[in-house]
């Protein structure tokens, strides 16, 4: 007889499963994005540059060279394989780097250059002879503090510059004046080590940078802090804020905490569905999604595949399952910790596992290039209400012009509501989305 099946999960019953901090899982999301990205996202769109003061240097560079940087730090520059500027480096670092220095506010989706510029326009202003923090960075989390620290130290490695953490877990004694030449941390520690533990003089610091301004904004009193720490700042010191977006509480904030910068914006390049075959499976409840996932595993276990789902217990249910079907399938759900899931993301990038299960939130905003099948068990809403939410539909299954690889998309359909949003999902993008049996998978091959 067949074993009983363990039963699907009501949503009703899912207390825990609306957990997903998104504002959390933001500033979670853009550090892997961060650590998973070992290459440049090129672009083809041209940069923005906007209220540029008459005074800023109107040229961009085509070479590191063309930047008179120090040797030492140009040196720093190729040992990172760097060969010429990104995009958006070739327009920003004459900025940055000009005398007397500009503010700026910049914008580029997240790979496009932009830690590196700031870092690099940082180091090239340090006096290493005078020993104390000349530039304090910021960013929204530990982890992304961490990261843009070890930029900063592989860039400045052939320099004699020191660089130091503000972040959770660094304890010096009090009284203890810092020497380091950049401190690099999150705005809750650093605002203790300016005005509690006195370590450093704000008013000597150069440069002042606000990293992932969009994650920033969006956590509980980085505002405030930041804001606090920008007032003490000299006037002649340099502030710029970089954000991968560009929605407008982030750019209120950005216009509030930098004072007359040069705005300047590189768009994402439009994503779209042209090369991409989309399905639907017609299912009458969750075992029977199951069961069409079972029959089409072997056709998109051929390339490498993410499947989605709405709850968190939705994505355990169905890991145990496929787990117990015998299938070798990952999870990455937002109860993991952040190491495992990044151990779990990098497994999956390398192609090691498959089949890659995740939750709707969880999997916002973090690019994995190489997936070729993307499998909505459930459709992206908007949140609290039943529309599907079209702009997570074309940012999971939608391709930019360049990595125009061709995708299928699989969407399973449960429900009369659910088949009305496959065609309002169709109408909108005006792409036909093809019903596909299960049963019969030569139109997906
Ligand atoms: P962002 O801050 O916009 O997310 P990063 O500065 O982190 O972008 O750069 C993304 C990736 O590209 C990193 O792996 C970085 O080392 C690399 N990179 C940055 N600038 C260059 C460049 N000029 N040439 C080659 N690779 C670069």
């Amino acid at each position: 007889p067949a074993a009983p099946q363990p039963a699907p999960p009501a949503a009703e019953s899912l207390a825990g499963d609306v957990t997903e901090d998104p504002d959390q899982l933001k500033a979670e999301n853009s550090f892997f994005t961060k650590v998973l990205r070992t290459q440049l996202v090129e672009s083809k769109t041209e940069v923005e540059v906007q209220q540029r003061d008459p005074n800023s240097p109107l040229y961009s560079v085509k070479t590191f060279e063309e930047l008179k940087l120090h040797k030492s730090l140009l040196e720093g520059v190729y040992g990172m394989g760097f060969n010429k500027p990104s995009k958006i480096q070739e327009t920003a670092l004459p900025m940055l780097m000009c005398d007397p220095p500009q503010n700026m506010i910049a914008q580029s989706q997240s790979g496009t250059g932009k830690t590196a510029a700031f870092v690099l326009a940082t180091l090239s202003r340090i006096e290493v002879a005078a020993r104390y923090p000349q530039a304090l960075i910021l960013a929204p989390t530990y982890e992304l503090a961490l990261q843009i620290g070890e930029v900063l130290q592989k860039m400045a490695s052939r320099t004699e510059i020191v660089v130091e953490h503000a972040i959770r877990g660094k304890r010096y004694a009090r009284g203890t004046k810092i020497q380091a030449h950049v401190i690099v941390g999150t705005p809750g520690t650093t605002v203790d080590w300016i005005f509690k533990l006195k370590f450093f003089d704000p008013r000597q610091l150069k440069v002042f940078v606000l990293d992932e301004a969009d994650v920033m904004v969006s956590q509980q009193g980085h505002q405030e802090q930041s804001i606090r720490i920008k007032k003490q700042l000299d006037t002649r010191c340099q502030c710029l804020l970089f954000s991968a977006t560009y929605e407008e509480d982030v750019m209120r904030f950005a216009q509030t905490v930098i004072p007359d910068p040069i705005l300047i914006r590189l768009k994402r390049e439009e994503q779209s569905l042209d090369t991409i075959k989309q399905f639907y499976v017609m299912c009458s409840n969750e075992n029977e999604k199951y069961e069409s996932l079972c029959n089409i595993y072997g056709t998109i276990t051929i390339g490498q595949t993410m499947i989605f789902c709405k709850l968190k217990s939705t994505a355990t249910w169905l890991v145990k399952k496929m787990t117990e079907d015998g299938h070798a399938v990952a999870m990455l759900t937002s109860d993991i910790s952040i190491e495992d899931r990044l151990a779990t993301l990098n497994r999956y990038r390398e192609g090691r596992e498959k089949v890659l299960i995740t939750t709707n939130v969880c999997a916002r905003g973090i690019d994995i290039e190489q997936v070729t099948v993307v499998i909505n068990f459930d459709l992206p809403t908007v949140h609290g209400s039943g529309a599907p939410d079209m702009e997570t539909y074309l940012h999971r299954i939608g391709r930019t012009g360049r990595f125009g690889k061709k995708g299928i998309a699989i969407n399973f359909v449960d429900s009369a509501d659910t088949l009305r949003m496959i065609k309002s999902i169709q109408n909108y993008f005006n792409k036909n989305i093809v019903k596909l049996d299960t049963d019969d998978t030569d139109e997906i091959e």
